[in-house]
């Protein structure tokens, strides 16, 4: 059986609700933005490329202990800096109540959150519904990955840009197949669904630059394992023609066969390059680059959170990073710099995946090394956005999908949800966990470049402490209203 091709109509739709159009733009228009690049059509501004940056787990504590560790002091991100557009950011989901077709969501309450010491521990989100809101505008049950409560298919802000010609990519520290990269280009009732959404990436989407892990030959120290697992690469024949760099456009397993996409229209299947070696990534981060690359690092399940794992380090750096492994600011380099290439711009996504693993393992030293890692890939970003772009044409966004561990100073309870308290430069700060989980807690959100105004327009709610927030749903139709939303036809895997 053969794959259904993945078409978006390349027509725009015409916004439906054309009359909140009507009234931003008037907003917009009435306040003093940053250069506006040519507006088109409704006014709003139409940025070129758009830089989406996703630490997940990331709470406020999670910044301020990396701060606190890097700086002693807070505030010190290039992020944070006042020219950026400082927000928080709910991230609840939906819930159905069991044996029922009642829909709920839990929402967010401020006074409850810092009054009650229990509040944020119920009806968190999981990474499928966060990364589906991020990327489609619509808030989703847990585990659903692009699809809403119906099953029916929600579109991706990547297809938006796919639509106006632009190339798209999905950068992380964890697989590829795994819920925020996938959730923001696959269609998929469960995000545990690995190997489909593997295949669905390869070849059912129009995606030009796939950097991840998920190699099957190296284990999360680096290693050679003797064990190859496929968990994560769609299956073993999938992953041995792929790899083989033959620039395959049509390929083969037991039950199916595969064929990859024309991924800028010009009617001809374009092939993967593959690459997995660290040289490989760090030497595409300048000059003439392939059009499509999809990079594994030599390491299993992520780039460095999971090394030594029987016996971490308390402090971060303690223990060496794997050597042949790229870190996500070399990754995102590497990024930028291929998708660069379409002088029509790009949208990408880029995710510091493994806070939120040391997050659930409560170890404070690997979210510090994670979120550094981060925070230098956004560093990354700014730089090629002053040299090879401008702050007229490229959107970034920094934010997280939700909060993970319940990361608070020594004192919590007493007050609830208190700050990490500083120890110094050098120095993991006095913090305490309080889960092992998600939580409900607001997150940051930061936004720089054309249209990073317009989130102010939603954060129509105050919280007493983080100040006025948005929700999570509202960053991805923004994107629309400034892109425009295209209907997608063909929205899931067919056999
Ligand atoms: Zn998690």
């Amino acid at each position: 059986m053969t794959w259904i091709d993945l078409s978006v109509k390349t027509k725009i739709m015409k916004q439906q609700i054309s009359l909140l159009i009507i009234s931003i733009t008037f907003l917009f228009a009435a306040i003093s933005c940053q250069t506006a690049p040519e507006p088109d059509g409704n006014g709003l501004p139409k940025p070129k490329n758009i830089i989406y940056f996703v630490s997940d787990g990331m709470g406020y504590n999670h910044l301020l202990a990396t701060n606190y560790f890097q700086h002693g002091e807070a505030g010190m991100q290039v992020f944070e800096q006042d020219d950026w557009v400082h927000l928080a950011q709910a991230t609840h989901n939906l819930g159905r109540v069991s044996g029922s077709d009642t829909i709920f969501t839990n929402g967010y309450a401020p006074r409850n959150a810092w009054e009650d010491k229990q509040y944020v521990m119920y009806d968190y989100t999981d990474s499928g519904a966060a990364a589906t809101a991020l990327s489609t505008g619509s808030k989703n049950l847990r585990s659903h990955l692009g699809i809403d409560i119906d099953g029916d298919t929600l579109t991706h802000v990547s297809q938006a840009a796919k639509a106006l010609g632009k190339s798209i990519g999905v950068v992380s520290s964890v697989p590829f197949s795994h819920a925020t990269p996938a959730g923001f280009v696959v269609h998929n009732s469960s995000r545990h669904n690995y190997g489909e959404i593997a295949r669905y990436m390869l070849f059912h989407t129009r995606l030009d630059v796939i950097m991840a892990p998920g190699h099957p030959f190296y284990n999360d120290n680096g290693k050679r394992s003797e064990e190859p697992s496929y968990r994560y690469v769609g299956s073993e024949a999938v992953w041995e023609q792929i790899a083989s760099n033959e620039g395959l456009t049509e390929i083969a397993d037991d039950e199916n066969v595969y064929f990859v996409q024309d991924v800028d229209g010009n009617g001809v299947r374009d092939p993967w390059t593959f690459i997995d070696a660290r040289e490989d990534f760090v030497a595409l981060a300048s000059g003439p680059a392939p059009g499509r690359v999809f990079g594994v690092p030599k390491v299993r399940s992520t780039l460095n959170q999971g090394r030594h794992r029987d016996e971490m380090a308390e402090m971060p750096f303690a223990q060496p990073f794997n050597e042949n492994v790229p870190t996500l600011e070399e990754m995102t380099r590497a990024s930028l710099n291929v998708l660069g290439q379409n002088n029509k711009g790009f949208f990408v996504m880029v995710e510091g995946g493994a806070v939120d693993w040391a997050s659930h393992d409560n170890h404070l030293g690997r979210v510090v090394e994670e979120q550094i890692d981060f925070n230098n890939a956004v560093i990354a970003a700014v730089e090629w956005v002053e040299a090879n772009s401008s702050w007229d044409e490229t959107l970034i966004i920094v934010t997280s999908d939700h909060e993970c561990g319940y990361l608070t100073g020594p004192n919590h309870p007493d007050p609830v949800n208190e700050p990490v308290v500083n120890r110094g430069q050098g120095n993991l700060p006095e913090a305490q966990w309080n889960s092992t989980s998600h939580t409900n807690m607001l997150v940051p959100f930061y936004a720089k470049g054309p249209g990073a105004n317009l989130f102010n327009k939603f954060a129509g709610e105050k919280d007493p402490v983080l100040g006025p927030f948005l929700h999570n749903t509202d960053i991805a139709n923004t994107i629309f209203l400034m892109w425009g939303k295209p209907e997608i036809e063909i929205h899931r895997l067919t056999y």
